[in-house]
């Protein structure tokens, strides 16, 4: 017998297996991070995804073209907020299509819709997060605000304010540790509660003479803001506004190995994916991937992928197809692309170290999420795990396993319900993260290159 096992197996650093790959990783995180500089919310990831692919060739897809040709490449907006990308494969369309679909939202705070108040001589807005986050993590964070706004002629502007350096920023206070007896008496959760989540935007007075306007500082951001963008303040409410953090992607670690950036749940997942779907030229089945939004939130609305407007394109290119839908979706497999938590020896006790993703050890399969006894759960089939595990290996992507976190600590779960439950074999894959939801999450640079490996064997299988 040898000295080791040829049984056990165990899940290895990506550079014991793929000893080169640095190099490669580190030029396509270039790419990544910029990817990331320009998509902070889910309106800016739409136009910046499809100005990559417009540039690409992809041309707008509608459901009264006559005829889809292989080869062909169109993209649909789905009201500025999610984008699907469609690749005609040579095989017929009913044989089966292969989905990949990420989410382009993040945790963040948005604006409520009458958001503006002074409070002693300082000027705030009014928030309410969007997506599950630690409230404590975002006082002091340097904000950036983004989004759109509507005045009374119908008109809009869209606001990027805060992400130049010579722009200004926006910031959250907390109480100083000298008089945090009482704070400090909270629960984590509550450390930081969610009326307390007020952004500071202004300090300075209006100086008019004789003035009548009793909140002065209000009234100074109110003409900053008019000035700007010609808005008034019942336009807020006619607006989406969310402020996320204003630092751009960053490599962390002597060894450069790792990014820091916001918004990588699932970002992470869009970029690779992304890249994969342009390269995915001529394949022998037709691609659909989906930048979707609001999964943080449950994944409703009609942008999100509890509504049917991705069913609605799949129907349109069966009629224009002339096929049946429902045998579109029983033949087709779906790579449910999110990021996985990634095991954190500081806070070892919350996951189990044998089945939690690592970083740098590959592209993760998440066979199931959910709650407790997998509550609310897609749970991916034996027979599909072996597939795209079957791929993987034939590939030569580095992959691993992973579940949330220990048994009964908590749960989560992605959009892999909302597919399967359209008849499709779904599979969660994607990107291990630390520190996930954070302000700044963290991702392994070697991990990121294989996800991107795994999503093009993926769409390149035949
Ligand atoms: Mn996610
Ligand atoms: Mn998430």
């Amino acid at each position: 017998m040898g000295k080791k096992s040829e049984l056990a197996s165990e899940y290895e650093h990506i550079l014991k297996i793929d000893k080169n790959c640095f190099d490669m990783a580190d030029k396509f995180c270039e790419g990544y991070k910029s990817f990331m500089n320009s998509s902070k919310t889910e309106r800016e990831c739409t136009n910046t995804i499809i100005d990559i692919v417009k540039s690409k060739g992809y041309k707008e897809f509608n459901k009264d073209i006559k005829e889809l040709n292989a080869g062909e490449k169109y993209f649909i907006n789905n009201r500025g907020k999610a984008v699907v990308l469609i690749t005609i494969g040579k095989e017929p369309i009913d044989k089966g299509v292969n989905f990949v679909i990420s989410h382009i939202d993040s945790p963040r705070l948005d604006l409520k819709p009458n958001p503006l108040y002074e409070s002693d001589d300082i000027s705030y807005f009014k928030t309410h997060y969007y997506g599950g986050i630690k409230k404590y993590q975002w006082p002091t964070v340097p904000l950036s605000m983004h989004g759109r706004i509507f005045k009374t002629d119908g008109s809009y502007v869209d606001i990027n304010l805060g992400e130049k350096e010579s722009e200004p920023k926006f910031m959250i206070t907390d109480l100083l540790p000298h008089l945090a007896e009482e704070q400090n008496k909270r629960t984590l959760r509550e450390g930081i509660k969610g009326e307390e989540l007020n952004i500071v935007i202004g300090s300075m007075p209006i100086t008019d003479e004789d003035t009548e306007i009793k909140d002065l500082v209000k009234e100074n951001v109110l003409r900053i803001l008019n000035k700007m963008y010609g808005i008034k303040e019942k336009d807020f409410a006619r607006a989406e506004i969310e402020f996320v953090p204003a630092s751009k992607a960053m490599d962390i670690g002597f060894d450069k190995s790792m990014i820091a950036a916001y918004g990588q749940d699932d970002k992470v997942c869009a970029y690779t994916s992304l890249m994969a779907e342009i390269e995915n030229v001529n394949p022998e089945k037709t691609s659909v991937s989906v930048f979707t939004d609001k999964e943080e939130i449950g994944s409703k609305g009609n942008t999100g992928m509890d509504s049917n407007y991705v069913s609605d394109i799949i129907e349109d290119l069966a009629d224009i197809m002339n096929v049946k839908s429902r045998n579109i979706y029983r033949n087709s497999i779906c790579l449910s692309s999110d990021v996985n938590s990634a095991y954190d020896p500081t806070f070892a006790d919350a996951f189990e170290k044998r089945n939690s993703s690592h970083i740098n050890k590959g592209v993760v399969l998440t066979k199931y999420t959910g709650h407790a006894g997998k509550g609310g759960s897609n749970d991916a089939s034996a027979e599909t795990m072996a597939k795209i595990i079957k791929l993987m290996e034939d590939s030569n992507v580095v992959w691993q396993i992973g579940e949330l976190g220990k048994v009964d600590i908590g749960g989560g779960g992605t959009i892999a319900k909302y597919i399967s439950q359209k008849n499709i074999d779904t599979i969660d894959v994607g990107v291990a993260v630390l520190s996930m939801h954070a302000p700044y999450e963290i991702t392994s640079k070697l991990d990121i290159y294989h996800t991107y490996l795994a999503y093009k064997a993926f769409l390149l299988n035949k």
